[in-house]
């Protein structure tokens, strides 16, 4: 992949945080420099910051809704956050610290650590929203219970953005598909809004600032110029020092070799019981792929869509299946 627009790293307007030498002329915004390290927003930004209309008289001091309320464009950014790490999970809070000032935020997050949940839906019992005192809401199900919930019968709102994450580790290639992150920004883009989901590559917490300057800047960006059409985005943060960012790259989603075995043990009663193995190798990490851009110190932002059809396989498959249906 070349550095062509849209599949290149991205030089312009995904300021790299740390490369100010790239950035000339651009300001460092110190106010916020204390939390996630160096930002640098465009001129284009400074202004709309300044012309934000904030309204901390307005704000609550405790409740879901007690982060201040800013104006972008003249309209209030209401953005639903939510992770699948559980609502006590770091990277839920660093996010929310990420966001603050970008909008209104609700939280609503799953009450248990539900990693690998995939889009699933509690059917088989009721679902109860408790709120903690820091105001975040909290399902006992799924991340995908929790957005539908929140998109169906919770808010007295439509959001304008779902953001997940911050993950407790990576979700490339495959992963996507069994992640709980990706599964609660699907959730909100199966109800028509932009949704993003953000994940830091290594689990552990370490430089969950990084992933925190990240989010800031792609959520500020979409405040300032939002998508042109709704979109799906999958974005990992290399876990690294903030100065050893290299900057963002769109990407496509990369490939795993199938998983490794399950691991079977037994109970202290003889019964065997089995463990789900880890992941597979990467057997596509390609330059254009989101394993690529990771392991370049690059942040990967893949842009996902949910229609599962083979369609260079619909003429095959209607050969195929022409002559069963004949002999029905
Ligand atoms: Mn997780």
């Amino acid at each position: 992949m070349g550095d062509e627009p849209g599949h290149g790293t991205v030089p312009a307007d995904c300021a790299v945080p740390g490369k100010s030498e790239r950035h000339a002329g651009r300001e460092v915004d110190s106010e916020r420099s204390e939390r996630g390290g160096r930002f640098i927003l465009d001129s284009g930004a400074e202004r709309v910051r300044d012309s934000t209309l904030a309204c901390p008289q307005n704000a609550k001091t405790t409740g879901y809704n007690r982060w201040d309320s800013r104006v972008f464009n003249g309209k209030a950014m209401r953005i639903l956050v939510s992770n699948d790490d559980g609502y006590n999970a770091p990277g839920l809070e660093a996010l929310v610290g990420a966001l603050d000032g970008l909008g209104q935020l609700t939280v609503v997050a799953p009450e248990t650590n539900c990693s690998g949940a995939s889009n699933s839906l509690t059917l088989n019992r009721p679902l109860s929203v408790r709120q903690a005192p820091n105001g975040y809401y909290y399902v006992n199900g799924t991340p995908s219970d929790c957005v539908h919930i929140a998109m169906t019968g919770l808010l007295d709102f439509r959001p304008d953005l779902v953001v997940s994450g911050i993950n407790n580790g990576a979700n490339m290639g495959e992963d996507t598909l069994y992640s709980g992150t990706v599964a609660a920004a699907t959730e909100g883009f199966l109800f028509g809004v932009p949704s993003i989901a953000l994940s830091l590559t290594e689990k552990g917490w370490e430089h969950l600032d990084t992933a925190v300057a990240v989010a800031r800047q792609l959520i500020g960006q979409q405040a300032r110029r939002p998508f042109a059409r709704k979109v799906l985005l999958n974005v990992n943060i290399p876990a690294v020092p903030l100065q050893a960012l290299q900057g963002m790259r769109v990407t496509r989603l990369g490939k795993r070799h199938p998983s490794e075995p399950v691991v079977k043990t037994s109970t202290p009663y003889g019964d065997p019981v089995y463990w789900i193995g880890p992941v597979g190798h990467v057997s596509d990490s390609a330059e254009g792929t989101d394993f690529g851009a990771v392991a370049d110190n690059i942040v990967s932002i893949t842009p996902l869509r949910l229609d599962l059809t083979d369609y260079g396989s619909l003429d095959d498959m209607r050969d195929w299946a022409g002559t069963l249906c004949a002999s029905l």
